[in-house]
């Protein structure tokens, strides 16, 4: 029996989201998959004006939050422990901190905004150029290359992040001058044995793929990489699960047989 699950959803913990965990849950049950990994946003920043622009992530409510309801659906479902750890390589030591002191099962890894600078969601590149925008996508592929190096997670967040945004400031911009780059991080991460995470918001956000899309998921495929994760990126619960078969489906046709699921952060292997 072929397996599914939404590895990346965001609950009522996440200051952007308002889902209650137990809704979460029925909906991941009615579209009949198998797990659902919950993601809550800790998003570090060590610069306090950056910092204070989002309320603070009460961890400890959330975590109990998830170890409850795991309890409670554990016949039905597969809750798993996420969170995802945003600009890990801002504050090493806070990130470390947290991963030690609750026992997540599965980390995910992003950057939001670079060193000093707000999120992305929050820029408006309308009013820059295509030109302009690339200065911003490389530092952010250069950031990201930082979070590969440290290693404080399990599986690499939305690749592409930043082209949501841009693309909604008018521009569609090439990766052609970040390729190395790009090819650098994944040989990073099948060496490292992290998992490469398939987005599947980029459906519902208009950009006509995942992030990131399927051409650069054959490039990972053909460096070898293999050890991959799919989510929704859900942050209200009509999204949970969205997309997920079709990514899958895309998936298979690229050579892709497994998806890597996470139990106290060690991957198991699971057949799509
Ligand atoms: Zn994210
Ligand atoms: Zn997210």
């Amino acid at each position: 029996m072929a397996y599914s699950a939404d590895q990346h959803t965001h609950s009522e913990f996440s200051m952007d989201s308002q889902n209650r965990i137990e809704y979460m849950c029925e909906k991941a049950i009615a579209m009949g998959l198998d797990e659902l990994v919950i993601t809550d946003h800790l998003d570090l920043n060590s610069n306090e004006m950056i910092a204070s622009l989002e309320p603070a992530f009460d961890a400890q409510s959330a975590f109990h939050a998830m170890c409850h309801y795991r309890d409670i659906y554990k016949d039905r479902l597969k809750l798993t422990l996420g969170i995802e750890l945003g600009q890990a390589h801002d504050c090493p030591d806070k990130a470390k901190k947290v991963l030690e002191t609750f026992g997540y099962d599965q980390v995910i890894g992003s950057v939001h905004n670079l060193r000093g600078m707000p999120d992305f969601y929050l820029m408006a590149f309308y009013k820059i150029t295509g030109r302009q925008c690339q200065i911003f996508l490389a530092q952010y592929f250069k950031e990201l290359e930082e979070i590969v190096d440290l290693g404080y997670f399990d599986t690499l967040a939305h690749l592409t992040y930043p082209l949501r945004y841009f693309k909604e400031g008018g521009h569609t911009l090439s990766l052609d001058p970040h390729m190395l780059t790009i090819r650098r991080i994944f040989k990073k991460l099948i060496e490292k044995g992290k998992a490469l995470e398939v987005n599947t918001s980029g459906y519902r956000k208009d950009l006509g793929s995942p992030l990131p899309d399927l051409a650069l998921l054959r490039v990972y495929y053909e460096m070898g990489g293999r050890l991959i994760t799919v989510g929704s990126d859900a942050h209200c619960i009509e999204d949970i699960g969205c997309d997920v078969q079709r990514v899958y489906s895309e998936l298979r046709q690229i050579g892709f047989t497994h998806i890597a699921s996470f139990t106290e952060r060690k991957i198991e292997l699971k057949e799509i």
